[in-house]
């Protein structure tokens, strides 16, 4: 990192905001994680590690490390002139975290480029929870007792089975215990990362000696070239051994240091290998799947699987269904009944007061939240993203939010989806199927008529595309339906999936 950076060509400079995985990996890149990776990969670089699995300049690495931004941001930067080509890499809030000389850059796709070369820190540093948990490779190396290390790489929480797999592997190995905790974006069972660490730091008194980093490893979505750069990680953190992710730890997956499965051994309460446990004595590890159920019914979990404190801080973060905010999102055509079911939900539950409830109607939206919005593709997208990022804040405090607007596109209700998950919230995409000569028929608004007769274009159903949703959690078709029994088949759907208390008796 010895380039020359003066400020005046800093201030020059533009910026850009890189997505989240990219950030991540400059955040690497620049604890010197990913060392001796300096900065992001160039073309040639990633050339030469398809072929070969070395740099251009022959250093050995397995994975590309890259940066993609809209092309506009590099129009001005000239790669041949060291002064005129730097780009300035901003936090989503805008400030500049680090800055990259590229020396490389070609077009990816339409509209984006891929940026390659080295990176260098600016601006303070940053923010965020945990952060003395979040530490350089240096700085933990310096910390680290002499003699083998043991690094874990624990991205799920740490109960009795994972807890007493780590201590037979630092047993096994003489060793101190590293535990990694990746801290970029939601972990594979769908935990925040605060979360991730909470239930790890109250675990941490069942632990043999064990130094904490939190690092802001993210997923690739590609197995094993996670685990290639988690073991990469590791070991530029001090970790001298890996306990892979194994069964249990991260759920698949190779083990490097456990020859056996371990088990709960009811004759004495302690986790041994399962072979050595008679099978009416011996209780397996339950999957995140069980964890979960109990969670979702708040049942506690058992003690002699998870450490009270730990079943604790999953309680707070995972509460029952029935306290749990959640996202209802009604999608279908105009006039399928949308909003007439969700109004009579929500009448329903402001009767029993069993749930707080914001319903986002579509019509209403449009005119406050989502006003001057259109019906293009994109404006649509616009309107169902909002009216997502609302429920999902809604949700995020525990509340019931009911969303109809018509949201053709499964792209947007997909991101609904995804920001409704990452508030900690449930969320269910209700499908209200009336067929378009039904909704044509009631014409509640007039609009079908108004479109028939030309006066009026993108219209879903008529002349603009709706997306048949593939993975609805509920299908209504209101045809033959009464307005009472559509809401009532919905309400019976939460009661039955635990978001609701009981089925809500009717007056009669
Ligand atoms: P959307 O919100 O999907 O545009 P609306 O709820 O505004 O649709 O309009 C649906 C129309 O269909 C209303 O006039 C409603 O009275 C009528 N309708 C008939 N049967 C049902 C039913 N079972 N559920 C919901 N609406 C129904």
């Amino acid at each position: 990192m010895s380039w020359v950076l003066p400020d005046e060509v800093l201030r020059d400079a533009p910026g850009v905001a890189p997505r989240p995985r990219e950030l991540a990996d400059l955040e690497l890149l620049l604890l010197g994680a990913f060392t001796p990776l300096t900065g992001f990969h160039t073309r040639a670089d990633l050339a030469s590690i398809a072929r070969s699995g070395r740099t251009a300049d022959g250093t050995p690495w397995p994975v590309p490390v890259t940066l993609e931004v809209p092309a506009s941001a590099t129009e001005s930067l000239e790669p041949g002139n060291p002064l005129k080509r730097v780009l300035v890499l901003n936090d989503p809030e805008g400030a500049p975290i680090a800055a990259v000389d590229a020396v490389d850059v070609w077009p990816t796709r339409d509209g984006f480029c891929g940026v390659g070369g080295p990176v260098r820190r600016i601006g303070d540093g940053g923010h965020g929870a945990f952060r003395q948990f979040r530490r350089s490779p240096e700085e933990i190396r310096s910390m680290l007792p002499p003699g083998r290390v043991l690094g874990v790489v624990a991205d799920r929480p740490l109960h009795r089975p994972q807890l007493a797999q780590i201590a037979y592997a630092a047993r096994t190995i003489a060793g101190h215990v590293l535990i990694l905790l990746p801290v970029a974006g939601l972990g594979p069972d769908g935990l925040a990362p605060e979360v991730l660490v909470r239930t790890v730091l109250a675990a941490r008194d069942r632990m043999p000696p064990a130094t904490l980093v939190a690092v802001p490893l993210a997923r690739r979505g590609n197995e094993i070239a996670d685990a290639v750069l988690r073991a990469r990680v590791a070991e530029s953190y001090g970790a001298t051994h890996l306990l892979a992710a194994g069964q249990g730890l991260s759920g698949g997956g190779p083990r490097a240091l456990l020859p056996r499965e371990l088990a709960y051994d009811g004759r004495d309460g302690q986790w041994r290998g399962a072979d050595d446990i008679p099978p009416r004595h011996r209780r397996v590890a339950l999957t995140t799947e069980e964890i979960d159920g109990l969670l979702d019914r708040g049942i506690p979990l058992p003690e002699w699987h998870t450490p009270p404190a730990v079943a604790r801080e999953l309680a707070r973060a995972r509460p029952p269904r029935r306290d749990r905010g959640l996202v209802v999102f009604f999608t279908g055509l105009s006039g399928s009944g949308k909003s007439t079911i969700a109004r009579g939900v929500a009448d329903e539950l402001a009767e029993t007061g069993e749930r707080t409830v914001t319903l986002i109607d579509g019509d209403i939206a449009r005119r406050f939240l989502t006003a001057g919005l259109g019906y293009s593709r994109e404006d649509r997208d616009t309107n169902v993203r909002r009216i997502g990022f609302v429920a999902a804040e809604v949700a995020r405090h525990g509340g019931l939010a009911l969303c109809c607007p018509i949201a053709p596109y499964a792209g947007a209700r997909a991101a609904a989806r995804a920001l409704a998950r990452a508030a900690g919230a449930g969320f269910l995409l209700v499908y209200v199927s009336t067929p378009l000569e039904v909704c044509e028929q009631r014409d509640r608004k007039g609009l079908y008529a108004k479109a028939r007769a030309g006066q009026m274009g993108g219209m879903t159903g008529v002349d603009d595309p709706y997306e048949v949703p593939d993975a609805a959690d509920l299908v209504i078709d209101t045809t033959d339906l009464d307005v009472d029994d559509a809401v009532d088949l919905l309400l019976e759907h939460l009661a039955a999936e635990g978001w609701l208390d009981r089925p809500t008796a009717s007056p009669a």
